[in-house]
């Protein structure tokens, strides 16, 4: 069981430094009908009453179309009345309303809950080694406005960090509002954080950031609470939310961009390890004896298969004389972009590095399935957009390599919400903080916003 602070008499200011600090919190906890449910957070004066009213809060957010009064109290194990009196302070707190099913299968379709994409907004940053993506959401999760820039992440914090509250700011202003609108922030890094002191420790790509205070210094700028999480535990998160993971209890999400790392949810939960360096399959030796990796040591599967690693052989192959569409290029400007694009275009020896690619990652994975046994396996990140060129290979060194008992319970597949996995997961961290705060205010509408959404596209 994780932190679980059942002192009711704790300052409210107090706890709420504390759990803005948690990455991802999900007690557990059994109804009178035996059914475990999960949610995220718990409200300061924590009584069985607003216990409840958090976890059906957290049902509601994530039940797809919404969900009646009926299945809640069903899912919950409580009775009707119980759950008529929670959802009536979820409606007067603002962040939960009612609308019309849309998967009713005839007549008059039926009321459901679902969340009130006016109640607030929040921002996300989703920070890579060479890209950044930042988007304005609303509680539903639904993105307003979004906007890729690139990056690069050795500029070190303060430049990094300028530039994402430009772009936010920018943001703000084409909605015509303020910082003052954000009900928090969630943001993504590529390197291993410590959750609690909102900082990366020892990071081997963000040279200059070690141990900077990230969450600190944009909590003072934006007034708002900010979530810190690493980059491929949110695309995990992003995922079991809205895309390829739903419903699932055990997944596991490979980032597969500049270099190559996982985020697992295990039983529901984020699983960051003990210093929050969990994930790290791209360190995982190939060969002892292979090329140098970014951390210092050799043969590392991110020195064989991550986007460096893809451009440095792309590059190879262009000054190789072997017929290749990249000879035709600058051999310093390819990147694994332009290895992907020779490869869909027929090219048989930039389609062999993408293969080799997949081989080794497919190796990984067959390791990591045979130690944690996950139901799904998610591959995300820039590189992975190439599709079935990298899956395909992934399936088959699984095939080949995982145990059986393993191998035959697991579904490897691309990740169903492309590159914007992390930036989903970064609004899931922002909407959460943002939207169980909401629910403990009722009739409060300080910070709602309106808004006409738009779909993810
Ligand atoms: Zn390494």
């Amino acid at each position: 069981m994780p932190i679980f602070n059942s002192n009711p008499s704790q300052p409210f200011v107090k706890l709420l430094e504390k759990i803005f600090s948690v990455c991802y919190y999900v007690p557990r906890f059994i109804t009178a009908k035996g059914i475990v449910s999960t949610f995220f957070w718990l409200p300061a004066d924590y009584n069985v009453k607003s216990f409840n009213k958090h976890a059906a809060l957290d049902l509601i957010r994530f039940s797809g179309d919404g969900i009646s009064r009926t299945d809640l109290a069903d899912q919950m194990g409580l009775t009707r009345a119980a759950v008529s009196l929670i959802v009536k302070e979820l409606l007067e707190s603002n962040v939960v309303q009612e609308a019309e099913s849309r998967s009713a299968p005839s007549g008059r379709p039926p009321i459901v809950l679902a969340i009130n994409p006016k109640g607030g907004l929040v921002g996300a940053i989703d920070m890579g080694a060479t890209h950044m993506t930042v988007a304005l959401a609303d509680f539903a999760a639904i993105i307003h406005r979004e906007m890729e820039s690139p990056l690069d992440i050795k500029d070190g914090p303060e430049i990094c960090l300028a530039k994402a509250e430009q772009i936010l700011h920018r943001m703000l202003e084409q909605e015509g509002l303020t910082t003052a609108h954000l009900s928090a922030v969630g943001v993504g890094v590529p390197g291993p954080v410590i959750t609690e002191a909102g900082m990366v420790v020892a990071p081997p790509i963000m040279p200059g950031w070690d141990r900077y205070p990230i969450r600190a210094s944009l909590e003072k700028i934006w007034n708002c609470p900010v979530t810190l999480n690493n980059d491929a535990e949110l695309g995990a998160l992003g995922e079991w939310a809205y895309g390829a993971g739903r419903g699932e209890k055990n997944i596991a999400y490979i980032k597969v961009g500049s270099g190559v790392g996982a985020g697992l949810i295990l039983n529901k939960q984020i699983y960051g390890g003990t210093t929050g360096a969990a994930g790290e399959i791209g360190h995982l030796t190939i060969d002892e004896n292979g090329p140098l990796c970014n951390c210092g040591n050799h043969g590392c599967l991110e020195a064989f298969a991550g986007g460096h690693a893809i451009a440095k052989q792309g590059q190879a192959l262009a000054k190789s004389g072997k017929r290749t569409l990249l000879a035709d290029l600058p051999a310093e400007k390819i990147t694994a972009l332009e290895v992907a694009e020779a490869a869909r275009r027929g090219d048989l020896h930039a389609q062999e590095i993408l293969r080799r690619s997949g081989t080794y990652i497919g190796i990984a994975i067959a390791g990591l399935i045979n130690l944690f046994n996950p139901s799904v396996v998610i591959i995300g990140g820039g590189v992975a957009q190439v599709g079935d060129m990298l899956t395909t290979p992934i399936r088959q060194a699984v095939r080949e390599r995982a145990m059986r008992a393993s191998e035959q319970g697991v579904r490897i597949t691309a990740a169903m919400l492309g590159r914007r996995s992390v930036l989903m997961g970064a609004i899931v961290q922002a909407v959460n903080v943002a939207i169980h705060a909401a629910a403990e205010n009722r009739n409060s509408t300080s910070k709602a916003v309106l808004m006409e959404p738009f779909e993810v596209n």
